[in-house]
């Protein structure tokens, strides 16, 4: 017997003599005679290979002979020390618990392996064909490193080896001992069952196999095993039905410890796979490439990749499975921040930006024109933005304010600074009827400080057109704001040195960085409504300064906001009455699924043809979608604005930026087509004044998750916990798109649970960073090689 077995029993004994609280009773004969003879019997049958650890094997074999006479504190630190010490020996000498292989086939896979990187195809491996390596390509395995990452998403518990006669209910267990003696029966064609007698001393159990004869071969009587399975009562007696069989020499791989459960496949199968990991671990691990510098690893705690995939692979308790996990976490998130952060740095020339140097004055002068007052969080917020433009280096910041929360005058005072400091601004809007909405709004606020703003879009004219595009180019326009109009090809700026980009996830990541491209080292300012948790922004913009506007212009009032049935239409009738006899105006929002030119018009056609015939012919009705005409949009929103229309039914052109504060009734029609954060987006653009406002979402046959939603938007008016909530629900792939910005997906780190790492990956990676800026210290080879292998051709703003 070899002393594989000793050892996990060792650990068994200690496990029970810390639970029965160090009173030497763990085993009967007492926990440190027994401990000691194990130590004993282990150390006699280790090989001369493991001569360190003999020697502090040696050590606690001693210490266990006057364990008696010890105090409980100092038994407890005896048991503990030698627990720590035997895990050591697993960490640091994994090879020792794995299967000997005296084979030479291994022994030159061994050798030959030597050269093999991390990207070997896993045909390399003993017992991969190409049938195989295709299934497996299917789950994305190729590479040996690949199988490394394969993580198990369970374990089965089958640490615990149980004395037959302790065997008292059903349930699983997993029971060592001898083989006694084989029956065989069929009691019908196509049907064998097997019947093995195992001893452990104890008592005998029943062992049953079905159809597979070959058992008792592989297996003949007299054979040490390791068995796992169910455990049911027939007429009275246990009968193990054997899920699991090994001999105890090799036990510690399906049976006797914590075993991993994978995703796996047809022909790809959990035994399978243990036994390719127990192969790669014994021959591959020094492939594993620690990406993470030893100066950053050694002010943390967090595994290291070999540590970290030995521990999920080749757990001894959930705990340590889970500290593996916190370590890939770790090393994943590091990664990817250092390379954006690296990435971006090396795309820009940090030191060539413009200063946007005066302005001042005419800050104040178009402050003190503006109809109200500055909020705390928009002056600081203007501040950071000031004092990023005064300096050489280009501004990369974002701005993220929740809807109403006052992002515009912000942006227009950097627009403000700009201009004076004698540079073009350029603003691009996702969205044309939003970027309308700009462009009226933006030359009704810079008009009193005698800055004129062009509008540049789609569908303008001609004549306009080249108009707006010479003024740019000779530079007599300093202002100018659009769609993506703005970033096609003819679209020349004479001195481009401010771009700001609103709802900027609304546009791919090649949008935003064509229209930078037009100036470059131009600042850049991404604004966003669509409040975005905290690691996820992380993960999109990492290194971008992040401005927020946390605090509402003042005399807001929450948004009252209601789920309700379609059964309820006439109650919501009578609410849309009421408020636009007391002045104010109402939006019915009905779902389109794209604006195309092929969306369907039903839905908010019927609404429109109900409402302003059937329920309200007394009042202006108007109707707004995608498939007007440019200039019909513009005047619906025009008159909308001016209080003309008293109902707008319409699409969602208007979900983003649309502002018109003497709105305080929205009603969303089939609420239940739109996630967390379009929803709050839309009820946004009511409760932009001091009046109370209201928000019906009405939705019949819902989802669990459906459900969720309504309540969140009920409960909460914070963008900030929805989005949060949001990502909970719903993923952070779907969240914003984020799929399209080309960062490659997290393999292991979970947006939703593992921020506090991503925090700690992300203050470590800054700082590194700051500390080796180009990575060109030969510690950082590992990682400079990563990213380049990675991040290959990333797109990056
Ligand atoms: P968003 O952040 O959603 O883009 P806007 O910039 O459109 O918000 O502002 C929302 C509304 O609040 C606008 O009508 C704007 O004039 C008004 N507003 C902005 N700042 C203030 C303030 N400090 N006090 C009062 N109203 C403000
Ligand atoms: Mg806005």
């Amino acid at each position: 017997m070899s002393w594989r077995p000793l050892w996990i029993e060792l650990r068994r004994s200690i496990d029970a003599e810390r639970n029965l609280g160090y009173t030497d009773g763990a085993v009967i004969g007492g926990f440190s005679r027994y401990a000691q003879t194990m130590l004993t019997s282990i150390l006699q049958k280790l090989s001369e290979e493991s001569g360190p650890f003999k020697a502090r094997l040696a050590l606690w074999e001693r210490q266990m002979s006057n364990y008696r006479s010890l105090s409980k504190a100092e038994r407890k630190k005896i048991v503990e020390e030698l627990a720590e010490a035997l895990k050591e020996v697993e960490i640091e000498k994994p090879e020792l618990f794995q299967k000997k292989e005296a084979n030479q086939q291994e022994a030159q896979a061994k050798a030959s392996s030597v050269q093999k990187g991390p990207g070997t195809a896993i045909q390399f491996l003993k017992g991969v064909g190409p049938q195989r390596a295709l299934k497996m390509k299917k789950m994305g395995i190729e590479t040996i490193e690949d199988l490394f990452f394969h993580i198990p998403f369970r374990y089965i518990d089958r640490s615990q080896i149980v004395k037959i006669s302790q065997i008292y209910g059903p349930g699983e267990v997993t029971v060592a001992g001898v083989i006694r003696a084989y029956q065989e029966w069929q009691p019908r064609r196509g049907l064998t069952v097997i019947r093995g007698r195992l001893d452990d001393g104890t008592g005998i159990l029943s062992l049953l196999w079905f159809n597979r004869k070959q058992m008792m071969k592989q297996y003949p009587p007299g054979s040490a095993v390791m068995v796992s399975g169910k455990v049911e009562y027939a007429y009275g007696k246990a009968e193990l039905t054997v899920q699991e069989i090994e001999l105890q020499e090799e036990a510690g791989l399906h049976t006797g410890r914590l075993i991993p459960v994978y995703p796996a496949t047809e022909g790809i199968h959990q035994r399978y796979l243990r036994k390719l990991f127990e192969q790669v671990f014994q021959n591959y691990r020094h492939i594993l490439e620690d990406i993470v510098p030893r100066e950053v690893r050694q002010q943390l705690d967090y595994l290291p990749l070999d540590k970290a995939l030995q521990a999920l692979h080749f757990p001894h308790s959930l705990e340590e499975a889970e500290n593996g996990r916190s370590g890939l976490v770790f090393d994943e998130v590091f990664l990817l921040q250092c390379a954006l952060h690296y990435l971006r740095q090396q795309k820009k020339d940090t030191s060539r930006g413009f200063v946007h140097g005066r302005g001042d004055e005419e800050l104040r002068r178009f402050w003190s024109l503006l109809p109200f007052k500055l909020t705390g969080a928009q002056q600081r917020v203007i501040q950071e933005i000031s004092s990023d433009m005064a300096s050489p280096r280009p501004m990369n910041r974002l701005l993220q304010g929740d809807v109403g929360s006052g992002k515009t005058v912000v942006a227009a005072s950097a627009v403000v600074k700009a201009v004076s400091s004698g540079y073009q601004a350029a603003f691009m809007a996702p969205t044309e009827v939003l970027a309308e909405q700009h462009a009226i709004n933006w030359q009704k606020l810079l008009a009193p400080i005698g800055i004129a703003v062009a509008h540049l879009s789609g569908s303008s004219g001609r004549r306009k057109r080249e108009e707006v595009l010479q003024g740019l180019l000779e530079g007599s326009i300093s202002v100018v704001i659009g769609t993506h109009a703005l970033i096609q090809k003819d679209v020349r700026f004479k001195k481009l040195a401010l771009v700001i980009i609103d709802e900027q996830h609304r546009f791919g990541v090649k949008q935003r960085s064509a229209l930078w491209e037009k100036g470059k080292g131009a600042d850049l300012l991404v604004m966003t409504a669509t409040p975005i948790p905290r690691t996820l922004a992380m993960t999109i913009y990492g290194d971008l300064d992040v401005s927020v506007l946390n605090e509402r212009p003042p005399g807001r009032q929450s948004i009252k906001t209601y789920h309700l049935s379609s059964k309820t239409w006439p109650r919501i009738y009578n609410l849309i009455r009421r408020e636009v006899k007391a002045g104010f105006q109402a939006y019915v929002l009905c779902p389109s699924i794209e604006e195309s030119e092929t969306m369907d018009l039903a839905a908010v056609e019927e609404r429109y043809e109900i409402l302003s015939r059937d329920i309200f012919p007394d009042l202006k009705v108007a109707i707004m979608h995608g498939r007007l005409k440019k200039d019909e949009k513009a005047s619906v929103m025009e008159a909308f604005s001016q209080g003309k229309i008293d109902i707008l039914v319409t699409t969602t052109v208007i979900e983003v930026g649309i502002d018109v504060p003497n709105a305080t009734v929205m009603i969303i029609e089939d609420a239940e087509r739109f996630g967390l954060a379009q929803l709050h987006q839309i009820r946004g653009r009511v409760g932009r004044n001091s009046h109370e406002s209201y928000c019906i979402l009405v939705a019949d046959r819902l989802t669990e998750e459906g459900r969720l939603r309504m309540k969140a938007m009920e409960k909460s008016n914070d963008g900030f916990l929805l989005a949060e909530e949001d990502l909970k629900l719903r993923g952070p792939g779907e969240m914003l798109g984020t799929r399209q910005s080309g960062i490659p997906a997290f393999k292991v780190a979970d947006l939703t649970r593992d921020g506090a790492i991503m925090e700690t990956a992300q203050i470590a990676s800054r700082s590194y960073l700051e500390k080796y800026p180009q990575l060109d210290n030969p510690e950082s080879k590992a990682l400079r090689k990563k990213i380049a292998h990675t991040f290959q051709g990333l797109d990056l703003l």
